[in-house]
């Protein structure tokens, strides 16, 4: 159960293993979504902090203890952090709901599933192998290296915000880099609270894992053109990705960007409807909607949809708002008051655009949700999928139902978009199935399940959702690089104006 009685509360942030303000010594409020009040004070950090936190991530990549460790070390420590999340999983869930306002019963397992995540890489730490190359020249001894990338910055969204540092701080300690982390200015208590319990007590060394919190304009930037940072990892909007992938290209560092969404889950008529329209009210309306794979288009085979739709909006109407620290709550408030607005903005385009609201269609007043910032779970029949209610990431309880004939026209309708992150599919066709996982461009597609994600498998977007992979053996290779290493063993000379070559 969460306090909130208690005063406001005070976080410093974290850079070279110590605890320390930030340098202009300002601070900004954090708010709890379901009360609309702040419960704690942030350190405002800016250009000054991120030099600072760059400076001992770098130290500790060049010169400190962890280059220098063994990686079955590392994969010691790492397995530390996992045994430390364990121990405070409950607590790191409350406090993530208390900053972004989603479900305890969410929160919680995240936090819970979070040390496989180190227990996975930490194994891989020590398996990461080189390779002898049997050149094409007599003589030689040639071998590969796979190297750490280096200083790392991390910036995440407010959705996930500790799940989404895992699936960046597993791999990128695997693999030897050091990072710093800019959290959302929305959710960045969860995050030092972490650092607190979790990294200052794993003997990770000074310098490995440092924090900058503050705003994106402020923090973020200064952070992505620094130029000995090497890699950035990313996770938020695509409009803001691509800021970030175009700052970070002047300084050519490596880029990985999770973005948006705007996922089909398409049923077919010979579903096990039960099962997809749970599949449909949890791609839309768990985590109120605010997931980047959220099931947004729900894509309606014709001979199925008024039966579905009157099953779906009979499920859906049953969501219980509420305080999203009690377990019995199923729908929380929106994160963000600019979020809110936003999703209240596209309520009103989908209904300028015509389309029909068959449920919710609003805010839903303070005695239903009982706190702020509340939307009712919203369903729009009739969306074609032109219309913006189709196209655009809304990032809230609000679903698109689109009409189509026949498989053709399901993978033109979901295809037919900017994003392509996730989407599901709904059939008892084994055939189907696998023709649907083929044809679709998106990074994940779920057939007959909606919204899994594992430390075993890969993440990431197809277009406007993202560059590179999160989760699974191939996420490692996003933190390291290759150096080719050359030795001759017989004679040398030669003409020396001339590349060498085999011939
Ligand atoms: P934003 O893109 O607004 O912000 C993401 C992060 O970027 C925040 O830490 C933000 O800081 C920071 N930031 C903002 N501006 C800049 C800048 N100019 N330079 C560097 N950093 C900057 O996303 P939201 O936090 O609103 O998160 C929601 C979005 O995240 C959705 O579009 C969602 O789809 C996407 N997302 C994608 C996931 C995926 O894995 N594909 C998973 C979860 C979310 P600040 O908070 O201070 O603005």
């Amino acid at each position: 159960m969460l306090d909130r009685t208690a005063k406001l509360k005070t976080y410093q942030t974290y850079i070279d293993g110590r605890w320390i303000d930030a340098t202009s010594g300002k601070t900004f409020e954090t708010c709890d979504p379901y009360t609309g009040q702040p419960w704690a004070l942030i350190p405002e950090c800016d250009k000054v902090d991120v030099d600072q936190a760059v400076d001992a991530a770098s130290r500790a990549f060049e010169r400190g203890p962890w280059p220098k460790m063994t990686p079955s070390a590392r994969g010691k420590i790492m397995r530390r952090i996992a045994q430390l999340i364990e121990q405070h999983a409950e607590h790191l869930g409350q406090v993530e709901v208390r900053d972004n306002g989603k479900l305890i019963s969410e929160m919680v397992a995240q936090t819970k599933y979070m040390p496989e995540w180190f227990y996975y890489y930490g194994g891989l730490a020590d398996k990461i192998q080189g390779t002898v190359v049997a050149v094409d020249r007599p003589n030689h001894f040639n071998y590969i290296l796979r190297e750490p990338v280096g200083v790392c910055a991390f910036i995440t969204p407010w959705n996930s915000p500790l799940m989404l540092t895992t699936w960046k701080l597993a791999p990128a300690l695997a693999a030897g880099c050091t990072v710093v982390i800019k959290p959302s200015e929305y959710t960045s208590a969860s995050l030092l609270e972490f650092v607190k319990l979790v990294i200052a007590e794993s003997g990770l060394p000074p310098g490995v894992v440092n924090v900058v919190t503050g705003y994106g304009a402020l923090v973020g930037e200064p952070l992505v053109t620094h130029p000995r940072v090497a890699k950035v990892a990313f996770t938020g909007g695509s409009t803001t990705g691509a800021r970030v992938n175009e700052l970070a290209a002047k300084t050519f560092k490596k880029v990985s960007l999770e973005l948006g969404g705007k996922s089909p889950n398409i049923v077919f008529d010979d579903c096990i409807v039960d099962d997809a329209v749970s599949g449909a009210v949890s791609g839309i309306f768990a985590a109120t909607g605010q997931t980047c794979i959220a099931g947004s288009r729900l894509l309606l085979q014709e001979t199925i949809h008024d039966r579905f739709v009157e099953k779906l909006v009979d499920m859906a109407k049953t969501a219980k708002l509420g305080d999203p620290a009690l377990a019995e709550t199923q729908v929380g408030p929106v994160t963000t008051p600019p979020q809110y607005q936003k999703i209240l903005s596209y309520i009103d385009i989908a209904k300028s655009e015509g389309a029909k609201c068959v449920l919710g269609g609003g805010a839903a007043p303070q005695e239903e949700g009982g706190g702020q910032y509340f939307v009712k779970p919203t369903i729009f029949t009739g969306v074609t999928n032109k219309m913006r209610i189709a196209q655009e990431e809304v990032f809230g309880p609000v679903l698109s139902v689109i009409k189509f004939k026949d498989e053709d026209e399901a993978i033109e309708i979901a295809n037919d978009i900017a994003y392509g992150l996730g989407a599901g599919v709904w059939t008892q066709s084994l055939k189907r199935a696998h023709t649907m996982a083929g044809r679709i461009k998106a990074g994940t597609v779920w057939i007959n399940t909606y919204r899994a994600v594992s430390f075993l498998m890969p993440f990431g977007g197809y277009k406007a959702s993202g560059l590179g992979r999160e989760n699974g053996v191939e996420a490692i290779d996003g933190y390291l690089q290759s150096k080719s290493v050359w030795i001759n063993n017989g004679p040398g000379g030669g003409n020396p104006f001339i590349m060498k070559t085999a011939s």
